[in-house]
């Protein structure tokens, strides 16, 4: 038989042995955040495209060439969503969140949506983790923003980080150093790829960002943004790196760093790992202190990050073999014989109020049972035939010694409890 269908480029399927990773991440970033004070939103996948254009700003490469955009049946037009930030921004405003708490802080976890050239790391439905600390121009907020990031990427093992800080400036800072740039390039424009003639009239930063070689060579003597930086922006980025400093984290300035998004005011920041064989960032982010107002809120500052766990997992994996979580259960229930399945369907429902259990759902040979229980990491087989049933026990094998026991029926629970806990 043919097989007919296939996921879409750039989608890929979490499979069961690679769920518990996911979630095991999943948790440790909810715990770290709960820690931090932050309270989960969930937002929904699509909303309408003007919000994005607005948010992510209508010149990015993100909004211009990514989105998936389409009308729905009333004609209204709608993106799946690129990223999280303008929705978090929009629900804050929505419902009036702000006047709650002078500072909202919120993480999310979910999966985005990116036209992008799938690869390595690089696909259409990729899932990201961030947070969004929204109502404080603090560097305290912006060092805490890096530290969250930073502590859970080191917290899930990796080791291979890199960070890399730079400041932007102020939206007057910015305006400046674009006009600074863009005397400098003016001349060097032939040098340039095809995209950076494009970046160079519509924001001349991002050309920093061009992975092109022969770019590269002339944003290396590009002036440093620092060059032209107000006094207030000194002394906030003087701050995030003091505050950095005393929490230990290891970064470095790059003051060539921008990031793919227009909206990032002042701090930004990126996370690397070398060893993943990605070229592009495990999560970045950075302050956005326009963003609210930009999209219809009260002028507001703001910052945050996101992550993306693919390329989080692609890192762990480069680092270690991944982890043999396999699912596992604690108990598999095999019945020998139809009068033992009713008896084996009963345990196993007592039984899973407190342990994993996988019921064996047919009728098959006990050694072959036996293999199955190993396969699947069981601790213990309940081996349950007519001789146990007409003396009202169960057998449990020890799965890693081979030892039997032979248990009460009623006591079954209470021994599992104290030999493999539960
Ligand atoms: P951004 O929202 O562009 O700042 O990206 C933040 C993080 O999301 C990146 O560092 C990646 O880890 C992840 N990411 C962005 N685009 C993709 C993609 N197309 N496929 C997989 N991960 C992505």
């Amino acid at each position: 038989m043919s097989q007919k269908f296939k996921a879409m480029r750039g989608t890929h399927d979490i499979l069961p042995d690679e769920a518990p990773v996911w979630r095991d991440i999943e948790n440790r970033f909810v715990d770290i955040c709960s820690r931090y004070g932050y309270s989960e939103i969930r937002i929904p996948i699509f909303e309408a495209t003007e919000l994005f254009e607005r948010g992510t700003g209508f010149a990015t490469d993100v909004v211009q060439k990514e989105m998936y955009t389409f009308p729905d049946k009333k004609g209204r037009n709608l993106s799946l969503r690129p990223e999280a930030t303008p929705s978090v921004v929009r629900a804050h405003l929505e419902h009036s969140l702000g006047r709650k708490a002078r500072v909202a802080k919120y993480f999310y976890i979910g999966p985005m949506f990116r036209y992008d050239r799938p690869g390595a790391g690089r696909y259409r439905q990729f899932h990201q983790v961030g947070i969004e600390v929204i109502g404080t121009s603090s560097p305290t907020a912006d060092a805490e923003t890096i530290q969250i990031l930073w502590e859970f990427l080191k917290g899930i093992g990796l080791k291979d980080l890199k960070m890399r800080i730079n400041t932007l400036g102020c939206k007057p800072c910015r305006v400046k150093y674009s006009e600074v740039l863009r005397g400098f390039l003016e001349d060097k424009l032939e040098r340039l790829c095809g995209d950076c003639h494009d970046r160079f009239e519509r924001n001349p930063l991002r050309v920093l960002d061009c992975k092109n070689r022969a770019c590269k060579v002339v944003i290396a003597e590009a002036p440093d943004v620092t060059a032209i930086l107000c006094d207030e922006c000194v002394e906030h980025f003087d701050r995030v790196k003091g505050y950095l400093e005393l929490a230990k984290i290891e970064f470095y300035v790059d003051p060539k760093l921008v990031r793919g998004l227009d909206y990032y005011t002042r701090t930004v920041f990126e996370v690397f790992h070398e060893s993943a064989g990605v070229d592009s960032s495990l999560g970045g982010g950075g302050r956005y202190d326009e963003l609210v107002e930009g999209v219809g809120g009260p002028s507001t500052p703001a910052v945050g990050f996101s992550a993306g766990l693919e390329r989080i997992i692609l890192a762990l994996r480069a680092e270690k073999a991944p982890d043999d979580t396999g699912g596992g259960v604690d108990v598999y229930v095999a019945p020998m014989g139809d009068e033992a399945t009713g008896v084996a369907y009963e345990l196993a429902s007592e039984l899973r109020k407190t342990h994993a259990v996988w019921l064996e759902f047919d009728q098959r040979k006990l050694d072959r049972q036996l293999r199955s229980a190993s396969k699947l990491g069981a601790r213990y087989t309940a081996i349950i035939g007519s001789d146990e049933i007409a003396r009202n026990v169960v057998r449990l094998k020890d799965m890693n010694s081979g030892e039997q026991h032979e248990v009460d029926r009623g006591e079954v629970a209470a021994w599992l409890r104290k030999h493999c806990g539960g």
